[in-house]
C-alpha cells in the first residue's frame, strides 16, 4: 500500500498540481485524465476485483482520496471520481451481465459513469421524483421509456453511463426504480450548467423524450430503487465529509504559510495574535472534524454498524462542511486581497465551500435525518 500511495502522491504532484488552474478556467480537465487515474488504479479502489479494481480498507480509500484534495478542487475530485457515486449502486445491485457490461470499462477510466437523481422539482425530496419509467415492447423485447428531467448532474455531459433514479410505479417512496442509461440513448439531450465553483466538473440538466432501454437495464427489483439510493448516499456523505477535511488542511496549510511569511507593521503575520489566533481555532476545528471522520471510517472497516451510524454520517458531513466554510473564509481573510485572487487554491476553494453544505444531502435534511435515524 505505501508502494501505491507514493505513486498517487506522484500522479498529484506532476499530473493534476501543476495544471489544476488552467482546467478550472478552462471549465474542464482532460478526458484522458480518467484512463491515466484507471491505469493507476485510482479508479478501482474498492471496487470488487473481478471486474478490474482491488479491494482496500475504507480508511485507506479515503486517505487516498484526501492526496487528491491537497490539490485543492473540489472539481476535480467530484468530476474525476463521478463513478463513486454512479456505479455503486449497480455494483450492489446489477444483474452480473449488466454489471460486466459497465463496470470494468468505467474502473479503467474509458467509459465515466454519472449518478443522476435531483430533479427541477427537488433534490431533497427524492421519495417525490417525477422522471418517469413505463414497460412498452420493442421489437418484441420489454424495454423502460423514460420521460422526464434530471438537474445539476455532476459529469452529465461527459458520461458514457447515468445512473437514473425513475418513477416506474405509484406515487412515493414505493415507486422508485434505478435504471442503467447510456450517454449515447436517443431522445437524451444535456445541457451543460454554469456554476459558482467546481468549474472543471461538468454539471448537466438532462432531458428525456421517451428515451428508450432494454429492462435488463434495471437495477435491482421494479420499486425498490428508494432504499438503493439511499444507501449510496451514505458512501457519497463520507466522501464528501473526508472531502471537507482535506479542503480544510490544504486551507490551514496555505494560510499559515501565508501568515509565516507576509510582514505587516515590521513582523510576520502570525505575530499579530488576531491572526494566531484564527489559525489555532482553523487547527482546533481540522483535527476535531478529522478525529470524528477517523473514528467513523473505523468503526465501519470493523463493521459495527447500526442506525446511529447513519445518523452519525449525517452530522459528520454537516461537522465538516461547518468546519471547511470556516477554514476557506478565514483563509482568504489571512491571504487578504491575495485569497481573492483566481488561481490561488484558497480562492478556489471558497468559490467550492457552498456545494459541500447542499449537494449529497443539505444541512437541514441531514438534520432531519439524523433525528428519525436517532429515534428523537
Ligand atoms: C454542483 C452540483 C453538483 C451536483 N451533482 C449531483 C449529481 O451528480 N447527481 C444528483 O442527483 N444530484 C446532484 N446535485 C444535486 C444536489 O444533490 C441537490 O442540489 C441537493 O440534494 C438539494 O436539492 P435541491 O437543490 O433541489 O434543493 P431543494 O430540495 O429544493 O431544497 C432547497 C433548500 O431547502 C432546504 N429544505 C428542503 N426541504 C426541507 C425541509 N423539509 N426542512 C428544512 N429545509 C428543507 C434544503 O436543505 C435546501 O437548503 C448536485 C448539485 C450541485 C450544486
Amino acid at each position: 500500500m505505501d508502494d501505491f500511495f507514493r505513486s498517487v502522491e506522484r500522479f498529484v504532484n506532476e499530473r493534476i498540481r501543476p495544471n489544476i488552474n488552467d482546467w478550472d478556467e478552462a471549465g474542464e480537465f482532460p478526458r484522458d485524465l480518467y484512463r491515466e487515474a484507471g491505469a493507476l488504479g485510482l479508479l478501482g479502489l474498492g471496487y470488487p476485483e473481478e471486474y478490474g479494481g482491488f479491494e482496500c480498507s475504507l480508511s485507506d480509500r479515503l486517505r487516498l482520496s484526501n492526496l487528491i484534495c491537497d490539490a485543492g478542487s473540489g472539481g476535480l475530485l467530484a468530476g474525476l471520481f463521478s463513478h463513486n457515486i454512479g456505479l455503486p449502486p449497480l455494483i450492489n445491485h446489477g444483474s452480473d451481465e449488466l454489471v460486466s457490461m459497465i463496470a470494468p470499462a468505467v474502473l479503467k477510466g474509458e467509459a465515466i459513469s454519472a449518478l443522476a437523481i435531483t430533479e427541477p422539482s427537488g433534490g431533497s425530496d427524492v421519495a417525490n421524483l417525477k422522471t418517469r419509467a413505463s414497460l412498452v415492447m420493442v421489437n418484441g423485447e420489454p424495454h423502460y421509456e423514460i420521460t422526464g428531467d434530471k438537474v445539476f448532474i455532476t459529469s452529465g455531459i461527459r458520461a458514457d453511463w447515468l445512473t437514473v433514479a425513475v418513477r416506474t410505479g405509484e406515487a412515493g417512496a414505493k415507486g422508485i426504480s434505478v435504471l442503467m442509461v447510456p450517454g449515447t440513448a436517443q431522445g437524451l439531450t444535456r445541457t451543460p450548467l454554469k456554476k459558482t465553483g467546481w468549474w472543471m466538473s461538468d454539471t448537466a440538466a438532462i432531458h428525456f423524450d421517451r428515451v428508450q432501454v432494454p429492462a435488463s437495464h434495471l437495477v435491482g427489483q421494479e420499486n425498490k430503487g428508494f432504499r438503493i439510493v439511499m444507501e449510496n448516499f451514505n458512501t457519497e456523505r463520507l466522501m464528501l465529509a473526508g472531502a471537507c477535511v482535506g479542503f480544510a488542511k490544504v486551507c490551514l496549510r496555505d494560510a499559515l504559510d501565508w501568515a509565516q511569511h507576509r510582514e505587516t507593521f515590521g513582523k510576520h503575520l502570525i505575530n499579530h495574535q488576531v491572526i494566531a489566533h484564527k489559525l489555532t481555532d482553523m487547527r482546533m476545528k481540522v483535527r476535531a472534524t478529522e478525529a470524528w471522520f477517523d473514528e467513523t471510517i473505523a468503526r465501519i472497516d470493523r463493521g459495527d454498524i447500526d442506525q446511529t451510524l447513519v445518523a452519525d454520517i449525517c452530522l459528520l458531513k454537516n461537522q465538516a462542511t461547518q468546519t471547511l466554510q470556516h477554514c476557506a473564509n478565514e483563509a482568504v481573510q489571512i491571504l487578504g486581497g491575495m485569497g481573492f485572487m483566481r488561481g490561488c487554491a484558497i480562492e478556489r476553494i471558497y468559490r467550492e465551500v457552498k456545494v459541500m453544505c447542499i449537494g449529497g444531502g443539505a444541512e437541514e435534511i441531514m438534520k432531519e435525518l439524523a433525528i428519525r435515524q436517532l429515534g428523537w
